[in-house]
């Protein structure tokens, strides 16, 4: 079994791809973090500089106002009205003060200012001649009403009872020697301070301390409470008909983690696209002149395209890692491939190398093994022959003897004549008696120096010799008597045929041969010698043969052809040597000679020769 740590996968560790796969998580990971931390950081700051314009438009905006409640506290004919009884005197003050507070109204652009007296009562007004003026009406159960009274100043975010307008309200007392005895309020449209924020897709509102939006950009959302309004707030609410009696709706919304201090997430219904909703970037900050908080609500999918981007980017850069690992893993396996190959291919060569070279000594080895034996075979061979020779010689005695004593008879005959014809003076006939001695002599000379030849041993140096170069030399030499004679021969040896002989030994062979054809042939009408030479059926043998239209050896001759003094020919002719030595210089050359009669008539002697190169070494 495999162990896991061996396993692989195009080429890499199973735990290298798990590293790598971590390492993309880690990477990945860290990098959607970072994109995100930095853009909402960088929204966060969008998002707080917004704030502060929001803000500080909303300062201005209401600091138009919240000032004019004091001033128009301090003037006389306000002061005067409220101290006056409902009666002539104050029926004669009215219209002052109407008219003023409808200037003031007219310069400050609110919606309407009011004198109040201590009973709560709206005792003069901007809208004094309008049909929805406030005169007569008690805003004695509205909190700015109560706090100017209280602590000198209100400030109040309500809806008109009268107008059903959403607006602010800012109050202050009218005091006479230190005590209240009315109030003087501003009321002013919330659409005003709205029309100050020209806001940019994001939403912004202002919420006030019920924890409900008074101000928003997104119109649906105004009046609508972002936490549950408690019982206790409900019966505030409702004694000082805030809303003008309004429900105030829960906006469905949830916070979610915080970022900081001053920013967090939360889900706010996608006033973009009615029925979802959508995760917010929430900034709050205090607005004590406005109520509780204003908050901005800012997009975060620019931060989830950054963390897209950066996942985008670690992705493609550990693909082109990876891919580029790959490759180089690929071509590293590539590089070692076709090292090992040539590594192989060495190995392969040294063997092959070493191989040869043991083959080479080997065959070396062998080679001298042989040359050594087949030295020791000739010199064996040579032995044979020459233990042969010896073995003839006793045979040869008795023929020897024969052949000797016939001219020794002979020359014993001629002498004892020879010296009797000297003692009758008869000088001529001596002569004669002496030169037929001499002639007989001569006979047994060549007889004795043939037998040396036979006897001596035969201890040559055997090379290649040309059989076809032989024959030619042998032909010359019988060239005159195949002429006169009128002999065809015929010869077929290919070019270059080389046997293993001794050069001038072959030559008595061929000699010998060839002299008995033309002496088997002479007396016959058809006169023709066929010499031929072709390779044996044995490989490394050449068979040469020579044929002739004689009469064929006698059968009785046929049995010791090759035995010294064998002989048909006539006295003088033959000695009956020739076939014997023949044989010997064959069995010399390592070949082998044999003689049989032809069923055409006329005898063929064929040899067996060894076939040889010219630089010695046995073919086949
Ligand atoms: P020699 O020629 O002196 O007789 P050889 O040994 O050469 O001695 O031959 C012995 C005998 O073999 C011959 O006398 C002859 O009878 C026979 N002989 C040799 N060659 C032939 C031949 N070509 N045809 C017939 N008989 C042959």
């Amino acid at each position: 079994m495999r162990s896991f740590a061996r396993i692989k996968v195009r080429g890499i560790p199973l735990w290298g791809w798990m590293a790598a796969a971590a390492l993309y998580v880690v990477a990945a990971g860290l990098a959607v973090d970072i994109a995100w931390q930095r853009s909402i950081d960088s929204i966060a700051e969008v998002g707080s500089h917004r704030l502060d314009l929001y803000a500080a438009a909303l300062r201005s905006e209401l600091g138009r106002y919240e000032t004019v409640p004091g001033i128009v506290a301090r003037q006389d004919s306000v002061r005067a009205l409220l101290r006056t009884q409902p009666d002539a005197a104050r029926a004669a003050l009215l219209p002052i003060v109407n008219h003023y507070l409808e200037a003031v109204n007219g310069d400050t652009g609110g919606v309407a200012v009011d004198v109040i007296d201590l009973h709560g009562e709206v005792i003069a007004a901007s809208n004094w001649n309008q049909p929805l003026s406030f005169i007569g009406t008690n805003v004695s159960y509205r909190p700015y009403f109560q706090d100017a009274l209280a602590r000198g100043s209100g400030r109040f975010f309500g809806i008109g009872t009268n107008t059903g307008m959403p607006g602010l309200y800012f109050a202050s007392a009218v005091l006479d020697a230190g005590k209240p005895i009315g109030a003087v309020a501003v009321k002013v449209s919330v659409d005003a301070l709205e029309s100050a924020w020209r806001s940019p897709g994001e939403a912004a509102m202002v919420v006030d301390g019920n924890g409900v939006i008074v101000i928003s950009t997104v119109p649906a959302w105004k009046f609508t409470a972002l936490t549950p309004i408690t019982p206790d707030r409900q019966r505030q609410i409702e004694a000082s008909k805030q809303y003008a009696g309004r429900a105030v709706p829960l906006l469905p919304h949830r916070r979610l983690d915080d970022w900081d201090a001053s920013a967090r997430f939360a889900r706010y219904p996608d006033w973009t696209r009615p029925g979802h909703d959508t995760r917010y970037l929430e900034l709050s900050r205090p607005a004590p002149q406005a109520g509780d908080s204003i908050r901005v609500l800012l997009d975060v999918e620019p931060a989830m395209r950054q963390q897209r981007t950066a996942f985008a980017f670690v992705t493609a850069l550990f693909m082109i890692a990876g891919l580029y690992t790959l490759y180089a893993i690929q071509r590293r396996r590539a590089i070692a491939e076709k090292l090992k190959g040539q590594d192989a291919l060495r190995r392969a060569n040294d063997r092959l190398e070493a191989t040869v070279e043991a083959r080479t000594a080997e065959l070396t080895a062998a080679n001298v093994g042989m040359q050594r034996e087949i030295a020791e075979r000739a010199r064996t061979e040579q032995e044979l022959v020459h233990a042969g020779k010896l073995a003839v010689l006793g045979q040869m005695a008795a023929g020897l003897t024969h052949e000797l004593n016939q001219p020794l008879g002979a020359i014993r005959t001629l002498s004892d004549n020879a010296r009797a014809f000297i003692e009758r003076g008869q000088q001529p006939l001596a002569i004669a008696n002496l030169e037929r001695i001499s002639k007989l002599v001569d006979g047994m000379a060549v007889l004795t120096s043939e037998l040396k030849t036979f006897a001596r041993k035969s201890d040559v140096e055997r090379v290649a010799v040309s059989l076809d170069d032989a024959v030619a030399h042998a032909l010359l030499i019988y060239e005159a008597r195949m002429r006169t004679d009128e002999v065809q021969v015929d010869v077929r040896i290919p070019a270059g045929t080389m046997v293993c002989a001794e050069p001038s030994q072959l030559q008595q062979v061929l000699v010998n041969l060839l002299g008995n054809a033309l002496d088997a042939v002479a007396s016959e009408p058809q006169r023709h010698i066929s010499i031929e030479a072709q390779p044996a059926e044995q490989p490394g043998r050449v068979l040469f043969s020579i044929a002739d239209s004689g009469a064929g050896i006698a059968p009785d001759v046929l049995a010791h052809l090759f035995e010294p003094f064998v002989t048909t020919k006539p006295r003088g002719r033959g000695l009956g040597l020739g076939l014997a030595i023949t044989s010997r210089l064959v069995l010399g050359f390592g070949a082998r000679i044999s003689a049989s009669n032809r069923p055409d008539g006329g005898a063929q002697f064929t040899i067996e020769f060894m076939s040889m190169t010219e630089t010695g070494v046995v073919d086949g």
